[in-house]
Parts: structure tokens; sequence; C-alpha cells
């Protein structure tokens, strides 16, 4: 039998769907509820030097929302405290936070594995230069957005120039160790697709991007992780404009995949906005949609007790986790 789940309230910028994801849990005997705290995310800021077509964030270099070093602190106390097996930092571009090299420094400093969403170009901005050696001597994990592997697709997404700019970054940070074989220093790439479509399978666009990475432009990495577009911000202008909206979340809710529902991302993280105020995924976070009433809001009253077994707050926008293989900031749920 299903528990009782959580009152979805539609969030103002939702995308709309032509079915309730509460409704489609319910039906297949399942309810989401988190299972532990073993990441925090956070979110230190929408500032970023591009402004990407599909960005969930609403990231440009015009933003001016970004974390405060007064929080930062605020969230390695919390890390002190709770013991977090890993620090998940994103953005906008999190490497332009002033209170960035601070988080990364006190994380490691505590033992806690860093990933970093850098998106690779940011390394040639002013005073980023020397990122392949920082993310080095902490041994960061990075994690970096790619479209694909041809200049084209890559460009018409995230803007002119950031293929090659973006290839030179992935030569720089080879150059050190990372994304090479045999070294411990991890380069993980994201592909998300270029259009009102769902990813292809995980392990088949994985070995294209290999090949034809390391044949083209003699570059490599570890693994490819395929991330669905989700119909928020940004992507859902351009479903709205497109009018592509219905059928986008048609095609979503029709590969709703109840196995992807144990790995889903908010089952086992916590998300932490700008402000440092608390939610059940990034995705969340940009539909102001908290964590649910009653619990714990901001990082300075974070409790991993009440966390841990928290109810999720959902919308609409979850079929883009459910939907086929599953997606998550780790790639699909479901590997193939
Ligand atoms: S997708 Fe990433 S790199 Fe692109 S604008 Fe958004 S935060 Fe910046
Ligand atoms: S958007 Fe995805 S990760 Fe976020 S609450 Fe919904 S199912 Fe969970």
């Amino acid at each position: 039998m299903p528990q009782d789940l959580p009152i979805v309230k539609r969030p103002p910028e939702a995308a709309r769907a032509p079915d309730d994801f509460d409704a489609r849990l319910r039906a297949h005997g399942l309810t989401l509820r988190a299972k532990s705290v073993e990441t925090l995310q956070i979110n230190v800021g929408k500032l970023c030097n591009q402004a990407c077509k599909h960005c969930h964030v609403d990231a440009s270099p015009a933003r001016t929302e970004i974390m405060t070093r007064e929080t930062a602190e605020l969230v390695v106390r919390a890390l002190q405290k709770f013991r977090f097996e890993t620090l998940d930092i994103t953005g906008g571009a999190p490497e332009l936070n002033p209170s960035f090299r601070y988080l990364v420094a006190q994380a490691r400093a505590l033992g806690t594995r860093v990933m970093v969403r850098h998106n690779l170009t940011v390394m040639f901005e002013r005073g980023q230069e020397d990122l392949p050696d920082f993310f080095r001597a902490h041994e960061v994990e990075v994690v970096s957005s790619l479209p694909y592997f041809l200049e084209q697709q890559t460009d018409a997404q995230r803007g002119r120039g950031v293929f090659e700019k973006s290839i030179a970054a992935m030569r720089r940070l080879n150059s050190v160790g990372y994304g090479m074989p045999g070294s411990q220093l991890v380069l993980n790439l994201v592909y998300n697709p270029v259009g009102a479509f769902l990813p292809p399978p995980q392990g088949s666009i994985e070995a294209d991007f290999k090949r034809e990475l390391a044949a083209r432009y003699s570059v490599s990495f570890n693994q490819l992780y395929t991330i669905t577009n989700m119909p928020i911000k940004r992507f859902l202008d351009y479903l709205r404009r497109s009018g592509n909206e219905e059928r986008y979340m048609r095609k979503l809710v029709e590969a709703f995949n109840p196995h992807a529902v144990e790995g889903l991302m908010c089952r086992s993280l916590v998300s932490v906005d700008w402000e440092g105020r608390l939610y059940d995924c990034d995705f969340n976070q940009m539909l102001e949609l908290p964590v649910a009433h009653g619990l714990p809001q901001t990082i300075a009253e974070f409790d991993a007790g009440s966390l841990s077994a928290r109810r999720i707050m959902t919308g609409a926008h979850c079929f883009g986790c459910t939907a086929g293989a599953g997606s998550s900031c780790g790639g699909a749920v479901v590997k193939d």
C-alpha cells in the first residue's frame, strides 16, 4: 500500500503535464521519500560566463545572485557537523564565486569528496587560468557539460566559440592528469539533448563521445552522464516558444519508468541555494519549491535526522527524472 504522499503544489514556473506525478507513483505502489543525505549540493549563485539555451538555472553574466562568505561559512559548519560523503558544487559557474576556493579547501581538509560542475570555458576567464592545477591539488572531481562532440551542435546550445574553448580546456585538464588512463583524477562529461527529445542510451553515446573526441581532438575523459533536459526556466521557455511543451511533457509522462524511482537523486541529497535555503534538488530550487513544511528550511538549521527520511516535494517536472533510463546529476539512473 502506498503511504501518504505530499500534497502537490504546482510551482509558478512549472511545466504543465497531462498527468500527475504522485498519482503515477501511487499507481505503481510507490512513494517518494529520502533514504539518506549523502550529498550536500550547493548552488553558489546564478552568475555564469555563459548563457546556454537549455539552462534550468537561467544563469548568465548579468546575474548578480551569489552566495556570500557568511553563508559559505554556514555550509562549512554543516560539513564539519554532519560529515556528508560528498559536497557537490554547482551554479552558474561556481568558480566565479569569491568563496569557491575556500569551500573546496575546507571540504577537502575534512576529507569530503568534492565534485564541481565546471563548464570548461570559465577556465579562460581572468584569474581562473590556474583552475586545472587548483582542481588537481585538491583532487576535485570535475563534471563538465559538453552537449556534443561536434562544434555546430555544441555552439547552437551553448553559444558561439564554446566548443573550441571547451576542447582547449579539456586538453589543459588532460595535461595535468584529468580523465587520463591510469590517473585518479576524474573528468566526467555531461550530455544533454540539443532539442526536445530524450537522451539516447548512456553506454552507446559514451562510446561515441570517447571514440570521436579521441580521434578528432586527442582528448579523453572518464564517464559520460546523460541528463534529460528539464522543463524549467530557459528550456521551458524554449518549449513554449517552439510549441513543443505539450508534446515534450507527454513524451516524459509516457516514458515513465518506475524502476528509476529508487535511484532518484533527491532520495540521497539536499540542495542549498545561494541564500542558504534547503530544497529536495536543484530543480525544485529553481522552481522555489522548498523542502516540506515543518522541516529545517535553511543551512543554519540543517538537521540530518529529520531531513534524511523526509517526504519529497514533487511536480510535473519530476517526470523528467523518471523518463526512460531516468536522469540525475550522475546521469542515467537505470544503467544499460
Ligand atoms: S548551463 Fe551551465 S554553463 Fe550554461 S548558462 Fe547554465 S550554468 Fe552556465
Ligand atoms: S525533480 Fe527529480 S530529483 Fe527533483 S524532486 Fe523531482 S524527481 Fe526528485
